[in-house]
């Protein structure tokens, strides 16, 4: 009976422990206490004054400065899944992680400070697991622009104070959480200008798009459908971009039938984080000296 009452109470803080980080480290709390942060907003000052006169290049998925694959020419893919959150994209794929899990399958996540907000408890788990690796998916799911460009009707961030905020504070909120800072930056949406990309850069931070479309988020997308863009484009080196937010998307079906294939034709799975990356006119714009460097 004790022991049971013992248990009760560990069990509750522990609970309102986690509770009470989320609140701690939600957007709108993370990007107030930043605000009185020193080393933040003077890094803030000196980029924006560093960008003031540089112009917003091009806007694309592939764009300068950004990275769409790995320097290899071996039979290595990254599987890279983002969590974009907000009001349609703040669910979780439980049985797509499982079946990682199951399948000992690395994965690259991307992920926004909403979902993280929106799915704390889900997210700590995932950080701890060694065979996914955390990335930088924006704070509020808003396009990397310097002048306020939209795609698909998403508005992107209208300067490069709000660039910045999208993925410094972003950055910063998963190394307070998870005690690492991201290596990578996707642009929601993927759609990133020059000038977000050399900022991103300017945070060592790789900003990248990807070279495989699973097209998992186009509606209503079949797990065959998913499997042929994947097997019909993959090459050495491929990152492919799909989803772990949406559980109602056929994206853990496809899986099932991608991985298979794809070991058959000898490929293997590995983490951005390993590796170093390059861009698809072969232009390497960030050798790591700290990661294998395998060309061959
Ligand atoms: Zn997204």
């Amino acid at each position: 009976m004790r022991i049971t009452f013992i248990l009760l109470i560990v069990l509750i803080s522990h609970k309102s422990a986690y509770s009470q980080d989320a609140k701690e480290f939600s957007n709108s709390a993370f990007l107030k206490k930043l605000y009185t942060d020193k080393s933040y907003t003077d890094l803030k000052r000196k980029i924006a004054l560093e960008f003031m006169h540089i112009p917003a290049g091009r806007w694309g998925e592939f764009v300068d400065g950004v990275d769409e694959r790995i320097l290899t020419q071996k039979k290595i893919v990254a599987f890279t899944f983002d969590a974009c959150g907000g009001k349609n994209g703040n669910g979780y794929d439980k049985e797509l992680i499982e079946y990682l899990r199951k399948e000992k399958i690395p994965a690259t996540l991307f992920v926004t400070g909403k979902w993280i907000d929106s799915q704390f408890n889900s997210f700590l788990d995932l950080s701890c697991d060694s065979l996914f690796e955390i990335e930088n998916h924006g704070l509020n799911h808003r396009p990397c622009s310097v002048k306020g460009d939209s795609i698909y009707g998403i508005h992107g961030t209208a300067n490069i104070e709000e660039a910045f905020d999208e993925i410094e504070a972003n950055a910063r909120k998963i190394e307070a959480i998870t005690n690492h800072y991201p290596h990578f930056y996707r642009s929601a949406t993927a759609f990133i200008d020059e000038a977000g990309a050399a900022m991103t850069s300017k945070l060592d931070i790789t900003a990248i798009s990807y070279e495989v479309l699973s097209g998992d988020a186009i509606p209503f997308a079949s797990e065959s459908a998913i499997e042929e863009n994947v097997l019909k484009n993959v090459k050495p080196g491929a990152i492919i971009i799909m989803h772990f937010n949406h559980p109602e998307w056929n994206t853990k079906e496809a899986m099932e039938r991608i991985v298979p294939e794809l070991k058959k034709m000898d490929y293997s799975f590995v983490l951005l984080k390993d590796f170093s990356l390059t861009s698809l006119n072969g232009k390497v714009s960030n050798i790591r000296k700290d990661v294998l460097f395998d060309i061959h």
